[in-house]
């Protein structure tokens, strides 16, 4: 069904689901509208930030759907266990190959198999640092799965049968994935039509050309005996685009050389 191509807004999509909960949720799940479907054992986690400001407003209006697949719903035997002792001994649990897999495969029912246009993601410290491309790219999908770990992570074999590919939040260690899908889908989300007020501001903004934003001001002219920028307050485009675009070459320089050298190696390549 989502195979098909997207339709402009306004189909409610009726399609069967585990949890009848979702279909009595305020939020409309419109055909053809980006999708993300997040695999957790804490589904009352969700929409979470994501529920307020523009993220919010945009998931009421049905710009982009969220459903959440409990995975304690997959788990085995009486006590519905979704973990065991990491083979091999050491500390903590492993989310189970069987109860993930179980859940995968739901997730899987009515997407598409191709990987760029439904992502399967599993937010682990190990995976790529989520960059503005990255989820750029992720916006220009119909939508996606995400597995949030918890514990020790998951058996690496469900990773290997379904193809997940692994994103990180950065250099440290979360106590699950929730938060680093809340960010993922947060910088996802702004970028599908219309969620943005300004479509401008997704086109100048931090990383989209490469390079860190200038710094920004506004009313009043003086605080604490800072003046705004003379430059910023002639009138001049031309003067202020100039300003704006040394001022984030010498902060991308300062603060983040790597970023720096890709632009400049970028620039010699025409
Ligand atoms: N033992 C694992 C860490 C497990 S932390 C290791 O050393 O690699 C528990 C869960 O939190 C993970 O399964 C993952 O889903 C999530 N998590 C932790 N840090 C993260 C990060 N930097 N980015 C994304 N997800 C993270």
């Amino acid at each position: 069904m989502t195979d098909k191509p997207a339709k402009s807004h306004g189909r409610l999509a009726v399609s069967t689901n585990r949890k009848p909960r979702a279909l009595m949720t305020d939020t409309p799940d419109i055909e053809g509208a980006w999708k993300v479907k997040v695999i957790t054992l804490f589904p009352e986690l969700f929409p979470g930030v994501l529920g307020g400001s523009l993220t919010g407003k945009a998931l009421k209006k049905g710009l982009w759907n969220l459903e959440t697949i409990e995975l304690r719903g997959y788990g085995i035997g009486k006590h519905k266990d979704v973990d065991s002792p990491p083979a091999g001994g050491g500390a903590g649990m492993v989310l189970k190959a069987d109860v993930v897999g179980a859940a995968l495969e739901d997730a899987r029912r009515g997407t598409p198999i191709d990987p760029n246009t439904w992502p399967v993601v599993y937010l682990s410290p190990r995976g790529k640092p989520m960059t503005q491309a990255m989820v750029r790219k992720f916006s220009q999908a119909k939508g996606m799965t995400l597995l949030c770990g918890r514990f020790e992570g998951v058996d690496e074999r469900v990773l290997e049968e379904y193809n997940v590919q692994e994103v990180s939040l950065g250099d440290f260690v979360l106590t699950g994935g929730e938060i680093a899908a809340q960010a993922l889908i947060d910088a996802t989300v702004r970028l599908l039509p219309n969620v943005l007020g300004n479509e401008e501001s997704a086109v100048d903004e931090s990383f989209s050309n490469g390079l860190l934003e200038h710094p920004q001001y506004t009313k009043p002219a003086e605080w604490h005996g800072r003046k705004i920028p003379d430059v910023l307050l002639s009138g001049h485009h031309g003067n202020v685009d100039k300003w704006r675009q040394e001022q984030s070459e010498e902060l991308t320089q300062e603060r983040r050389p790597d970023l720096w050298d890709d632009y400049v190696k970028s620039k010699c390549k025409g």
